[in-house]
């Protein structure tokens, strides 16, 4: 059975020329055409993916993506930024985005992105299988994989399944000193474009969300130099 793809995008020929090549690849296609209409068609359930544009009447890409994830969808998002916009793609990942594409992007990129980002969502399906799910010093961080939520200090988040992902990396290398590269091969594992810098906005909004900002970091502790190193919760 395929796959079915929502993409949010104002320009119309952009919407056929995507949704005819989409189809024609066994993908189940549907377009909205603003932010409003894209947040709803997303929130519904029916899709496996958004392929969602910054540059949007009404709400943008990024409000679009913030409400997805404060409503606790886990869709994977792939955004579209300006190609001059570096900026664009950092706050998009930080909004929650699972990757980003820069306009104007060939169609063969665009499949591989989507290829491998349902293959990671699906990798991280099967990993809440077996999901851990741990509580911090008195219930002050509470993370349930399988939900894909992190609890802490009474504020829930949604986790991305790019985020579940790699917590479940870390989860499964306790204590171990983790490179970036070994992020990049095992969590993400396809991408020559993907460089550690968008690993490091990744791994910076996950911590984000267990707390670890500033000088407290009691789970996810930088490496300088290196990567990473996880201690969990209890
Ligand atoms: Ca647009």
């Amino acid at each position: 059975m395929g796959y079915a793809i929502l993409m949010v995008e104002d320009e119309e020929g952009l919407l056929v020329t995507v949704g005819d090549r989409l189809v024609a690849e066994g993908y189940a296609f549907e377009s909205a055409k603003n932010g409003n209409e894209g947040l709803a068609k997303a929130l519904d359930g029916a899709h496996d993916l958004v392929i969602l544009d910054v540059m949007l009447p009404g709400k943008d890409g990024f409000a679009v993506c913030r409400e997805l994830r404060e409503r606790g969808s886990m869709i994977p998002v792939l955004m579209l930024t300006a190609r001059s916009q570096l900026e664009d793609k950092v706050a998009g990942l930080r909004l929650g985005a699972d990757d980003y594409l820069c306009k104007p992007f060939e169609m063969p990129e665009l499949l591989a992105r989507i290829e491998a980002l349902l293959r990671r969502a699906e990798a991280s399906h099967h990993a809440l299988d077996t999901a851990p799910r741990s509580k911090g010093p008195a219930g002050d961080l509470v993370v349930d994989l399988k939900r894909g939520i992190v609890v802490h200090q009474g504020a829930e988040s949604a986790l991305s399944a790019q985020e579940i992902k790699l917590l479940d990396y870390l989860y499964r290398h306790p204590d171990a000193i983790i490179s970036r590269e070994e992020l990049l091969h095992s969590v993400w594992g396809y991408d020559p474009d993907i460089t550690t810098r968008t690993i490091d906005v990744h791994v910076a909004r996950l911590k984000q969300k267990l707390g670890d900002v500033n000088d407290v970091q009691r789970y996810i502790h930088t490496i300088r130099g290196i990567g990473y190193k996880f201690t969990p919760p209890d």
